[in-house]
């Protein structure tokens, strides 16, 4: 079942682009000119994974003729008693006006639900129009450029905040076009995107398993899916010898890509050393969280942390199993040595979760899983822009970026743009002269205070346009 949306506000806020960038039109009816009538809409809109209807209620201009404006107060109502939620949308850039004031009545009258948004707030001086926006009482506002498709995953979280799950997110097995995709955010190039299905719960998480030759990868999984192995496979996407695995812990589905299976069905023909480097690439790729099993008893190799850098490249969540603990004699000692090698050639994945595993006695597997279970939720995370700008506020007046050529660089703003792993976007006067030290800084700094141990995260600068 879907639901209806009206986007209402006084003229001139933004309302037809995010009606064109929600419908999938491309601008083509947006109109600088004041007192250009447009007919009032209605349109199949997405938003990500939520499918709606919108009705566009702008167009009415020339607030200053009363029998006009009465005409549009008109057409909003009548929007607003088709909808079942209100996208109620201010000017960030302008401020709040009377007008604005007026038409929030109208919206709060119909007692609706009602998402607050304060637009154009990419555009300088935005974050004090985000604060009056606050005034308007109805809630914290959803800061959102319509123009340039950011702060769209806020509000989609907003509208299922407002609605409720149930009503808001559509059915499973909903497979339109996945091209439309493209839609939201897609002025962000993203040199990382790899083609991960979207985060979905009911989807079984998939993990991959590799580490060197010996390591034991083969013994951890035999103990990890004990009885239950079930082969599956081949699996679209990935090569056709390859071979899953679905499994269920503590009532998660889980899939996972048996490398070493693979390796036994393909030893004949190719030389091992030779295939596990390429199966294990295969591996990480096909996984959203990738065990990288080291052998406790042998030392940190090269070949492991080659292992562990790719996975973050590749944009992948780690997780190290020390394995053989059974074998190591001063267990606490190495332990602590370990994790303190792990953060210290690893700053990438600073918080990496380590875990000492017997996968022949089976002792630390549940807590090794537990670790793969939270890895995967902080390589889902999303923050909202509110709080990541609140936050970068202190940020800046504590720990400003550095003057380049006697010119200060500045931050704007700083959004979310994607997860898996998170993907941040940050608006900077300069982005070829921002130092990465400092860029370095803020992923420190994101990942402290939005607690995401372990997993790669991006930054993109990009100049206001
Ligand atoms: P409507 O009258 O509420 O439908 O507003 P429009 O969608 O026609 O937009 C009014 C003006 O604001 C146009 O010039 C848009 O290009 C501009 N605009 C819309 N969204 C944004 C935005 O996110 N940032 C900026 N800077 N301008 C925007
Ligand atoms: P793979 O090449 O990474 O798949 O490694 P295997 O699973 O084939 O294991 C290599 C060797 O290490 C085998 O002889 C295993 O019995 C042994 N092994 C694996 N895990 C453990 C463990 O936790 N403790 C001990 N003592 N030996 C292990």
């Amino acid at each position: 079942m879907s639901f209806t949306v009206a986007i209402v506000g006084r003229p001139n806020v933004g309302k037809s682009t995010l009606f064109n960038r929600l419908a999938g039109r491309k601008l083509a009816l947006v109109d600088d000119t004041p007192g250009v009538t447009r007919d009032r809409r209605v349109h199949d809109a997405r938003l990500f994974d939520l499918r709606f209807q919108v009705v566009d209620t702008a167009g009415f201009e020339d607030v200053t003729d009363d029998s006009l404006e009465g005409r549009m107060r008109a057409q909003t109502e009548q929007a607003i008693a088709e909808a079942d939620l209100i996208l109620f949308m201010v000017d960030a850039k302008a401020g709040v006006t009377p007008s604005d004031e007026a038409f929030s009545r109208v919206a709060r009258r119909s007692g609706k639900p009602i998402v607050l948004i304060a637009n154009k707030a990419e555009a300088r001086g935005a974050q004090a129009g985000m604060h009056e926006a606050w005034g308007l009482g109805l809630g914290e506002p959803v800061p959102i450029s319509a123009e340039h498709g950011e702060g769209l995953p806020d509000l989609r979280e907003a509208i299922i905040a407002a609605l409720g799950e149930e009503r808001a997110l559509p059915e499973e097995d909903d497979d339109a076009p996945a091209g439309e995709e493209a839609l939201v955010g897609e002025d962000i190039a993203d040199p990382d995107a790899e083609d991960v299905p979207a985060y979905d719960a009911s989807r079984p998480m998939r993990i991959a398993v590799v580490g060197r030759p010996n390591a034991g990868k083969s013994t951890l999984i035999n103990a990890l899916i004990g009885e239950e192995r079930l082969l599956t496979g081949p699996e679209a996407g990935i090569t056709r010898d390859s071979i899953s695995v679905d499994w269920v812990w503590r009532d998660r589905k889980l899939k996972l890509f048996d490398t070493a299976g693979m390796r036994r069905k393909a030893r004949v023909q190719e030389k091992l050393e030779k295939l596990s480097v390429a199966d294990g690439l295969r591996a990480i790729r096909f996984a959203e969280v990738v065990i990288v099993v080291l052998d406790a008893t042998i030392p940190f190799e090269k070949q492991d942390l080659q292992i562990a850098d790719l996975i973050a490249r590749e944009g992948r969540a780690p997780v190290i199993a020390f394995n053989k603990w059974d074998l190591i004699e001063h267990p606490q000692e190495l332990l602590a040595e370990l994790r303190e090698r792990t953060e210290r050639l690893l700053p990438q994945v600073r918080g990496l979760r380590a875990v000492p595993v017997s996968a022949e006695t089976g002792r630390g597997l549940d807590k090794l899983m537990e670790a793969v279970v939270a890895t995967h939720e902080v390589w889902n995370r999303r923050v909202s822009t509110g709080r990541l700008n609140r936050w970068l506020e202190g940020v800046l007046a504590h720990h400003p970026p550095p003057a380049v050529a006697g010119r200060r660089l500045k931050i704007k703003y700083l959004t979310q743009v994607k997860t898996r792993p998170p993907g941040f976007v940050v608006s900077c006067s300069r982005p070829d002269a921002m130092p990465s030290s400092y860029v370095r800084y803020l992923v420190n700094g994101l990942r402290e205070t939005f607690d995401m141990p372990g997993v790669p995260i991006r930054v993109m600068l990009r100049a206001p346009d």
